[in-house]
């Protein structure tokens, strides 16, 4: 269930449906990747096609931003609860640490990734965090590697947008993961 703002897709679901449909794609063994769309986001694909394109191609496009559901209300839409991509994060989280399920966490600076894990896992006990990388670490092959051994259910992706957007769907072919999640700079934000 999608709504479009000029040509961007966002979904309709409710927070529950989105977090339902997360949990049965990683019991079916899909892989989704979702990406939280606010206005900025929205005016930038109309500049850039490329951009457009990716964002679309996600599976879950979170309303991150009210003007998204100003938008939503003025066209006589149905989407009426912000979601952040920390929100998401979170709950991600908790539901990962209720169902044994584990999370990987790539990107932000050196020792951020370390920090967040600390936090979330004192948030969320049980948690498991199957491993945690910089954003700054070059070689493509190796973070292949590290996040394929890991064997993560659910990749969280710091790199800031639109690079975080253009790494997952470049790579999603090549990792066994299931749930890829483009945060922005909420690495930075968990780990205070
Ligand atoms: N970042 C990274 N590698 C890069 C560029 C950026 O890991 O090559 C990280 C950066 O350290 C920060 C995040 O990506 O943690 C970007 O945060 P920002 O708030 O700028 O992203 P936005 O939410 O605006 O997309």
């Amino acid at each position: 269930m999608k709504e479009k703002f000029l040509g961007v897709d966002v979904s309709s679901y409710s927070y529950e449906e989105l977090k339902q449909h997360i949990l049965n794609d990683i019991e079916k063994k899909k892989q989704s990747f979702i990406v939280a769309i606010n206005p900025e986001k929205i005016l930038q694909a109309q500049k850039d096609a490329g951009l457009l394109m990716l964002l679309n191609k996600a599976t879950y496009q979170i309303p991150d931003g009210v003007g998204v559901l100003l938008a939503s209300k003025l066209y006589g839409g149905d989407i009426s609860r912000r979601v952040t991509g920390i929100d998401m994060v979170m709950t991600l989280c908790e539901q990962a640490a209720a169902l044994d399920k584990s999370v990987f966490l790539y990107g932000a600076k050196p020792g951020i990734a370390d920090k967040a894990k600390d936090s979330l896992v004192e948030k969320f006990p049980g948690l498991k965090v199957a491993g945690v990388l910089d954003g700054y670490e070059k070689d493509q092959d190796y973070i292949i590697d590290t996040i394929n051994e890991a064997k993560p259910d659910i990749l969280f992706v710091a790199l800031g947008s639109p690079k975080q957007e253009h790494w997952i769907v470049d790579n999603m072919d090549k990792l066994d993961v299931r749930i890829f999640q483009g945060v922005g700079g909420s690495f930075d934000v968990i780990s205070g």
